[in-house]
């Protein structure tokens, strides 16, 4: 576990259930591997059947997505890449000069993105070095730099020489930073500044927030959380169903049924923009849209597929749903 001194201040310790703590504090209810939410994995998204074995994952074939490190600012208690993160295996550079080879390569690749762990936990001149490379690469259209820093370390970008590079960067090849806030506890006056910076640069930024029982299950936790990131101009982009991680998926993950409720009435209540993210599941088969409910019918539809699953790309399901169902494969598909 690692916990930066500012995301601790947030916890209210005189909250027994305050979301925050629940995000960083281990707790006994990870002893359990699986349990009643059903089976789980260590792998849930297929990394380990797409890492390419230079630091790269690539699953989709106009995306490919570098481990630039395994460290984080904090070690979150539901991330779907618990078994990796955190372990002394800091190969960064080397394994960024592979990764780029690869792309070099591949020219089907047009967009890269940045992720591990966290890639602002690389000090600056590191991480200036690796987008040095990417510059240069022509059918690269732009990049992105997945990160939870804003949220949890946002002083990281008080560092103006890093601010500044960001900038000239972003002008020869377009920056997005997908972030990650869960709750609005999150959104202090010192995330509104670091998001601000990055603005500043004409950095767009896009959130991806996981659904987690005891953290954001309530329609008003909804509404807060996506209403709070456009004030601060953080456009609303994926609400992630939990995915079933071995020691996450039995406290954290929202049944489906409870939870595409949940989103709907928020959504009746936001405007236009806070309303935009989309409700997914990140499943190895490509990412599937939670698009809605009519009783036990739950509509999905595909808008990412892998390539071995050509047929999917587009693809619309419905699934019977069951109180406890969480994932794909605790339903079965009908055809209506
Ligand atoms: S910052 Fe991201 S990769 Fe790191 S522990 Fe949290 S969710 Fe996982």
């Amino acid at each position: 576990m690692n916990i930066p001194r500012y995301y601790l201040s947030l916890i209210d310790e005189n909250n027994p259930n305050d979301p925050i703590k629940k995000l960083a504090f281990p707790s006994d209810e990870e002893l359990v591997i699986a349990g009643s939410m059903g089976e789980t994995t260590k792998d849930p998204y297929g990394d380990d059947k797409h890492n390419k074995g230079n630091g790269i994952l690539h699953k989709y074939p106009y995306s490919a997505l570098i481990v630039a490190t395994d460290y984080c600012s904090m070690y979150c208690r539901h991330c779907f890449r618990k078994a990796i993160v955190g372990l002394p295996n800091d190969k960064t550079v080397e394994n960024f000069q592979k990764a780029l080879e690869y792309i070099k390569e591949h020219k089907e690749i047009t967009n890269v993105i940045i992720s591990g762990g966290d890639p602002f936990l690389i000090d600056t001149q590191k991480l200036k070095r690796m987008l040095e490379g990417l510059k240069t690469i022509d059918h690269v259209n732009f990049v992105r730099i997945g990160t939870r820093t804003p949220v949890v370390y946002p002083m990281r970008f008080f560092d103006e020489e890093l601010m500044e590079y960001l900038k000239e960067f972003n002008k020869v090849k377009p920056l997005f930073i997908p972030t990650h806030f869960n709750h609005v506890n999150e959104i202090t006056e010192t995330a509104t500044q670091a998001v601000l910076k990055i603005r500043e640069a004409g950095i767009a930024v896009n959130n991806q927030a996981v659904f987690l029982k005891g953290v954001n299950d309530s329609v008003k936790d909804i509404e807060d959380l996506m209403s709070g990131l456009t004030k601060i101009g953080v456009n609303p982009y994926y609400l992630y169903q939990c995915m079933p991680v071995s020691r996450v998926r039995n406290h954290f993950q929202i049944p489906l049924k409870e939870g595409i409720d949940i989103v709907d009435e928020a959504k009746e209540k936001l405007d236009g923009y806070a309303k935009r993210f989309k409700f997914i599941m990140g499943h190895d088969k490509g990412k599937i849209e939670i698009v809605g409910r009519q009783n036990d019918n739950l509509f999905l539809k595909h808008i990412h597929s892998r390539p071995e699953f050509p047929k999917d790309a587009s693809k619309m399901m419905v699934m019977k749903l069951s109180d406890g169902a969480g994932w794909l494969e605790d339903m079965e598909e009908i055809n209506l």
